[in-house]
This record gives structure tokens, sequence and C-alpha cells, in this order.
């Protein structure tokens, strides 16, 4: 058997981290055993499903890197192989028509309400002679689902789950429209696309047991099914708006690198001893359904940033200088012409050593595409005293002449300067720093004053003295 399973997102305009985690596990279960992972765009409610709704979804994907295997499937396409599946069933007896009104089915769960039961369809038409039917009027198309037995589910995270059938009613597969139901859909659509393995959230749980009466009417084999539990926010409520980011488009402006995002999704609510830091290669060959946990994840923001941390270090420095430059493009007093690129790609090394999201790494590169006079923060302009500038202008004729004009030779040049001077490394490194930064932290100050390069630094440091 291959393995074959599917991320099947409703497009509603935002891939919400649940779902992309959903996503994760089904390639990473996927690739582990070797099969394929497919997607299908649950775009049969036509009016949320707009193209862009799509895009989005697609583009989180691509950035997560978890592309499918195969091209997606739509399931508003497939309407008629839904109908036809429905009439089959009509014709084998295992649905039959029900001519209820609109009326009729409000009266039966206002009935049912009152008498206190859950407002299920009592079988009106389940034994009723179509012919009774007035002639030409609408139909749905119910399933006649089992009124004895359970129905069992071997789940793969959450264990054996049984459902009484006496507790479902006949649910509806096809409308008066002939258009299929939800629940319908994704049973057809799971069996024609072969999947094996359904891994979803839980609460599709009891989605599951109706489904499984459409799969049992058909003669179809059932695939695999793995519930994943929800995430939820730090306080253990429903993740929203209050908690932070929650779609993967926030993280991704938020300044958090796909790879991170990956490891911490996985991470979350999937163990494999203590691994926390894992390559795609490694979690795919260490995920498997038996290391993810039955009770819902609380959200880490923290942990998350520091993950990102972890994973910027790692990051290729061309990749993180080009995201620097797109977040610092337009940014009020940045130019971003070849001399700032070039410093932002020399100075990365030591620039991703601090920094813990993109944002962070875009802020403490702006300094490199500022020009004189550059802004200085508080802490900056208390350190540039009288005796500092003065200080400052002596430093100025001594790196003025300095060949060559590199990190080494710079970081020489100040120790000689401060021992001639009397003063203590920091004591020159602190004002030059301000003076060539416009604020109190930066990489090593050899590396940043090698960075912009020697008429560049002395332009700063004569336009922080000169006043
Ligand atoms: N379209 C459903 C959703 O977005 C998922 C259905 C499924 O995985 O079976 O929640």
């Amino acid at each position: 058997m291959t393995v074959r399973t599917r991320f099947a997102p409703s497009p509603t305009g935002l891939l919400h981290i649940g779902n992309a985690r959903a996503a994760l596990f089904n390639y990473l279960f996927a690739r582990h055993h070797g099969g394929q992972f497919l997607l299908r765009i649950e775009d049969t409610d036509r009016e949320r499903s707009t193209r862009h709704a799509v895009e989005v979804i697609l583009d989180g994907l691509d950035w997560m890197g978890l592309n499918p295997d195969e091209p997606a499937v739509y399931q508003s396409t497939r309407q008629a192989r839904h109908a036809e599946v429905a009439l089959s069933l009509l014709e084998a007896g295992h649905a039959y028509r029900c001519y209820c009104t609109a009326d009729e089915l409000k009266a039966m769960r206002d009935q049912a309400t009152a008498e206190g039961r859950p407002p299920r369809y009592n079988g009106m038409w389940r034994d009723r002679d179509p012919a009774e039917a007035p002639p030409g009027a609408p139909f749905t198309v119910r399933l006649r689902a089992p009124q004895q037995g359970e129905t069992v589910v071997q789940d793969l995270v959450q264990g054996e789950i049984r459902v009484a059938n006496a507790e479902m009613d006949d649910m509806i597969i096809l409308r008066g429209d002939g258009s299929p139901t939800y629940l319908h859909a994704v049973v057809c659509d799971d069996h024609d696309m072969a999947i094996t393995h359904v891994i979803r959230g839980d609460d599709h749980m009891t989605n599951t047991f109706r489904q499984s009466q459409i799969y049992a009417a058909m003669g179809w084999e059932r695939p695999h099914f793995a519930h994943l539990p929800l995430i939820h926010g730090p306080d253990g409520a429903k993740l929203s708006k209050r908690h932070g980011a929650q779609s993967v488009v926030e993280f991704r402006e938020q300044g958090f690198l796909p790879e991170a995002l990956n490891n911490y999704l996985l991470r979350l609510g999937w163990g494999h001893g203590d691994a926390e830091v894992l390559s795609r290669d490694e979690q795919i060959r260490l995920f498997d359904l038996d290391g993810v946990g039955r009770s819902a994840s609380r959200m880490d923001y923290a942990k998350l940033t520091h993950l990102n941390g972890v994973w910027l270090r790692q990051a290729d420095d061309d990749r993180l200088a080009d995201d620097v430059l797109s977040r610092l493009a337009g940014r009020e007093g940045v130019t971003l012409d070849d001399a700032a690129r070039s410093r932002i790609r020399a100075l990365m090394p030591g620039l991703k050593e601090r920094a813990r999201t993109l944002v962070e790494l875009a802020d403490s590169a702006a300094f490199l595409a500022r020009q004189v006079p550059l802004p200085f923060d508080a802490k900056a302009s208390s350190l540039l005293t009288p005796d500092a500038r003065a200080l400052l202008r002596e430093l100025a004729l001594a790196l003025a002449a300095l060949e060559p004009f590199d990190a080494a030779a710079i970081d020489a040049a100040l120790r000689i300067f401060a021992e001639q001077q009397g003063r203590k490394l920091g004591q020159v490194a602190q004002p030059l720093r301000a003076a060539v930064t416009g604020s109190t932290m930066s990489p090593g100050i050899d590396a940043t004053v090698a960075a912009l390069g020697r008429d560049e630094t002395m332009a700063r440091i004569g336009a922080a003295i000169g006043g």
C-alpha cells in the first residue's frame, strides 16, 4: 500500500496555524512512509471561496515548503461525481428521497427540542413510498443509516472511539438543488484520490462517524483516521487575536522563518525524546503518529521566538540579507543603494547573532542604510560628550590611514589607539559605536566599521563630532 495523505482546507482567506500543522503532519507522514501528500481545496462554498482565498493557501504552503505531489483537486469541480455516487446509493437502496419541506423539518426540530431530545431528522421518508410525494416536488437524498449497532473508529491518535448508530440520524447527502453536502463530498473525494490516511483536527471527529456510514454504504474501504488535538492560546483558551499571530501570513510578517515555524508546530504536540531543533530530513525520518499527544497544545510565542533565533543563526546570509532589504524597502530615512546593500550583506554574520526575528534583524540593520547625519538614540547621544568627541577626532586620523581597512586591522588599530590614549578599549569603542550607528548596540565594532567602509565611517564620525 502506498501511503497517500491529503490536506483539505476550505479557502476562507487565511491559513490558520492549526491547519498549517495538519498540513505539516500529513506531509511528514506521507514522506516518512515514502508516499504522497495531496492537496484538495474544499471550495464548495462559492461565496467565500475566492481566487484570492485559494492563493493565500497556496502561497502559505509554498512558503512552508509543503507543496503537494500532485496538482490540487478542487472540490467544486467534482459535483457531478458526488451526485453520481449519491444516485448509486439511491439505486442500491442505501439512500432514499426525502420530500420534507422546510416547515416540516422545522416542526420536527421544534418538537424534538420541546421534548428535550436532540434535533434530529425523524426518518419521515425512510420507509415511505415516494409515490406519496406531490408530483415534481423537490427532494433531498438521505443516507439510510443503520439504526442498530455501533460505528467504531480506531483512531491513530485518539485510540478506539465508538458511537451508537442510534445517535446518528439519516443525513442528507444531496441537497434539493443537486449539490452534495460537505460530508458526502469529502468521502467521495478521499475515496477517488485513494487517500489511505486522513489526518485532521479533532473538531472533525463527529464527521468521521457520519462519513464512516457513507463508506460502509458504498462498500468502500475506509481510510485510517488520525485526529489531532487543537492548538490553544497560552492561557488554554481557544487561540484568538488577543493571544498574537494566528495565521501563517502573520507569522511571516512578524519575522518568523518557515523552518522555525515548521519546527515549532511539529514539536507542539509531537515529541521524540528531547529533540528540539530538527531539520526537515530529520523530521521526515522520525515522524510518526505514535508521537502525537492526545491533549490540546498551548501556543508558546516565547518558545517559538527563541527557536526562530536558533534557525536564524543557521540561515544563509544572502537569504537573510534579501529578506532584510525587502523589509527595509520604503522605510523612512533608509536609502537602499548598492553601498547599503553590500554593507548589510557584509555585516550579516554579526547581525544575525543578535536577532530573534527577521523584524529585529531588519531593525538592527537599518543604521547601515541611513544617511548622515544619523539619528541618535538617547544613550548614544549621552555618550558623545566633549571628551568623547575629542577622542573620536584623534581616532579618525588613525583610521584615515589604516590599510587594509578590514575587521582585523581595525581591531588592532583600536587597541593600539586606546593604549596610546591611556583608555580602556570600551572607552574608545562605545563612543565610536554611537557615532557610526546612532545607538549603543551593534555587532562587534571592528566588523561594523569594516562593513561601513572607510569613507562612510569618516563621514559618520565627522557628522557626530562636528556639532
Ligand atoms: N475542509 C475542512 C477544514 O478546512 C477539512 C476537512 C477534512 O480534513 O476532512 O477544516
